[in-house]
């Protein structure tokens, strides 16, 4: 009797090792790296091909490679650093995904082929030429709008970034609507209905399903010489029947409340998707002085106009801007906000934020938010700051005893 029970339980053992086994379809035998001056090559020997993802990352320059069902062979070593190659790293990630990454001294272009190897299949990754800054190149060159006022007055620039992307899908809903399609869906509707108002311009940190880090997405924002930057999510929670927007700025001394916390934290683990150590630095390191106290407090008051405008498209979960430390708000000089739309979670909201009706709501509401903070604090050399000007000037001769 002990016997059998024994021998069924082996047996269950041996069938989970079998499904392990074809769980990972290819295997990892060897990996070699080759470098001269500029460029590198790394050539991995596998069993099998698989359909590999490439990522190009940064802070440090790195490459990263994902072969899905693929294992690595016992024994297998990544190859010493060489040349333009700092390191070269293995990682398991779930289901069974074999990722490796390439660190670089500096940005490079990665291509990557499928050969025959000598026992079965070869991946070579082939590191050329320096790369454009990525920031750059994927910002649209043309940041002075159609409608700039040919009298030298510039657009206000809006950075207008849709949370999560690529590998960080961003909360998911009951019905499988995946945060970070929503976020584009009405980052996209946002900058159309800026870029429709005279004098605003928007620029998007991505216009594709492509992951970012957070701090590359300030850096965009910053290389578009933004004056604004609002980051777009949909946030879930456990209880499902909590609803209504949000609004949140950054604060320096702690969150405004425990939820809020929680989901700067969740929102930060972002990075984490992509590889990346979450970021700890501390917040008094980047934002210290007076000026920066005073970008806070521009922020607030876009974040008041935008969560004000939005009670007009439904509720509100909170009646005050919240304040937690999103590194994604941490840029030193640009007044930022993130806006939860709405939470996914909630089986409404989630029909609703998949409408391009709702979406469209969504964008003109935070839009004529955005468009009035402008109108109260105009930054210098637009047209804004024109209209405003006048303006002051003609109140002036209407009331000729005001100093
Ligand atoms: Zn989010």
């Amino acid at each position: 009797m002990i016997k059998k029970v024994f021998r069924r339980g082996f047996i269950a053992a041996l069938m989970a090792a079998v499904a392990l086994t074809q769980a990972a379809a290819a295997e990892l035998r060897g990996i070699a790296l080759t470098a001269s001056g500029d460029s590198a090559r790394l050539t991995l020997d596998l069993t099998d091909a698989a359909k590999q993802s490439l990522l190009t990352l940064d802070h440090p320059d790195r490459i990263v490679i994902d072969l899905p069902h693929t294992g690595r062979m016992h024994g297998v070593r990544p190859p010493a650093p060489a040349g333009v190659v700092t390191a070269v790293r293995f990682g398991s990630q779930p289901y069974g995904t074999l990722r490796v990454v390439i660190e670089l001294r500096s940005a490079l272009s990665a291509h990557v082929s499928w050969g025959s190897g000598a026992r079965g299949r070869e991946l070579t990754v082939t590191l050329g030429e320096p790369m454009v800054a990525v920031a750059q190149a994927a910002v649209p060159k043309a940041v002075r709008a159609v409608h700039a006022p040919g009298d030298g007055e510039r657009d206000v620039i809006v950075a207008v970034d849709a949370g999560h992307g690529g590998v960080d899908p961003g909360a998911i809903g009951r019905g499988g609507t995946r945060e970070k399609d929503v976020t584009l869906a009405i980052a996209r509707a946002l900058a159309e209905r800026i870029n429709a108002e005279p004098g605003m311009h928007a620029v998007l940190t991505r216009n594709r399903d492509e992951f970012i880090e957070l701090r590359d997405r300030i850096a965009r924002a910053r290389a578009a010489h933004a004056d604004l930057f609002i980051s777009v999510h949909a946030d879930s929670i456990r209880d499902r029947t909590v609803s209504g927007a949000s609004v949140y700025v950054l604060s320096v001394h702690g969150a405004s409340s425990e939820a809020a916390k929680v989901l700067a934290d969740r929102e930060n683990a972002a990075d984490l998707m992509g590889g990346i150590p979450l970021d700890d630095s501390p917040l008094g390191a980047v934002l210290v002085d007076a000026a920066q106290d005073q970008i806070i407090g521009m922020s607030a008051s876009a974040a008041e106009r935008v969560m004000s405008a939005l009670e007009g498209v439904g509720e509100i979960r909170k009646a005050q801007v919240q304040r937690a430390g999103f590194v994604v708000l941490k840029s030193p000089a640009i007044p930022s906000m993130l806006v939860e739309t709405a939470y996914i979670s909630n089986p409404g909201e989630e029909r609703r934020l998949r409408s391009s009706e709702q979406q469209a709501r969504l964008a003109e509401a935070i839009a004529s938010g955005v468009h009035g903070y402008f109108v109260q604090y105009p930054p210098d050399g637009t047209r804004f700051k024109q209209e405003r000007r006048s303006t002051l000037a003609s109140s002036a001769e209407a009331a000729p005893g005001t100093p």
